[in-house]
């Protein structure tokens, strides 16, 4: 589905990577880990359209990534792709049921559409009472769980994560990373997440071991 090869990139005298490869099928869950400034963040931003690598080659669904224009690039990322990272992706100003409902309204859904399935998506992450809440009334734990529902409710094809688990307690980090693979894997995404959590990898198919910019595939399961 998405396959990365020779992946280079600087930024300035710094090398993020080296030599960085990932082949993603569809609907599996892959864990990217490494020591911290190892590139892990870099290759899945060059992955998902956000950064141009220097050199290396990305296909995704037989088109070719490095060369897309910005304008197909971004059209991408709203309607194939599904993004968590870390923290502070949800708009504070917004309830978490228009949270939700946000990218499907960027797509151009009407606001009842959008809200009915936003409201679908809460309840399948267990978190339907806070619709109407904003996010910042929301715990750490209900907060991700509320970016897990906005990063699948377009359905994308791959979701790239970034520590989605990184600022959780073990617990509900254990709960986010179950839910997040679980709906990804009833609605057929893949996943591409980074993790420096071994609890967290083991979710996962498969992981990848990032080191100096240069990934190492170590096959199975965590
Ligand atoms: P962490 O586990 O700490 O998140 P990481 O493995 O995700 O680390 P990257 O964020 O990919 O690492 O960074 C790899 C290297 O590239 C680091 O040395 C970092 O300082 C550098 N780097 C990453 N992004 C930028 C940027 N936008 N500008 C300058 N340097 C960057
Ligand atoms: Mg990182």
């Amino acid at each position: 589905l998405l396959t990365g090869s020779g992946l280079r990139k600087s930024f300035g005298l710094t090398q993020a990577l080296e030599d960085a490869s990932l082949d993603l099928y569809p609907g599996e869950v892959v864990a990217v880990m490494g020591p911290s400034g190892s590139g892990k963040s870099t290759l899945l931003h060059c992955l998902a359209g956000v950064v141009r690598p220097d050199a290396g080659t990305i296909e995704y669904d037989g088109q070719d990534l490095v060369a897309a224009s910005d304008t197909r690039l971004s059209a991408l990322r709203r309607s194939e792709f599904g993004f968590l990272f870390q923290f502070g992706q949800l708009v504070p100003e917004l309830s978490c049921l228009e949270n939700v409902a946000l990218p499907l309204r960027l797509g151009g859904r009407p606001r009842r559409r959008a809200e009915h399935a936003a409201a679908e998506w809460l309840d399948r992450l267990d978190v339907g009472e806070l619709a109407h809440k904003t996010p910042g009334e929301c715990s750490g734990g209900q907060g991700q769980r509320v970016a897990v529902a906005r990063a699948l409710i377009t359905r994308p094809r791959v979701v790239f994560a970034d520590e989605p688990t990184g600022a959780l307690d073990s617990l509900n980090g254990e709960r986010v990373i179950r839910m997040l693979t679980e709906a990804a894997r009833e609605s057929g995404a893949a996943v591409v997440v980074v993790t420096h959590e071994a609890r967290v990898a083991a979710y996962a198919d498969r992981e990848v071991v990032c080191r100096d910019g240069r990934t190492l595939d170590t096959g199975g399961p965590g």
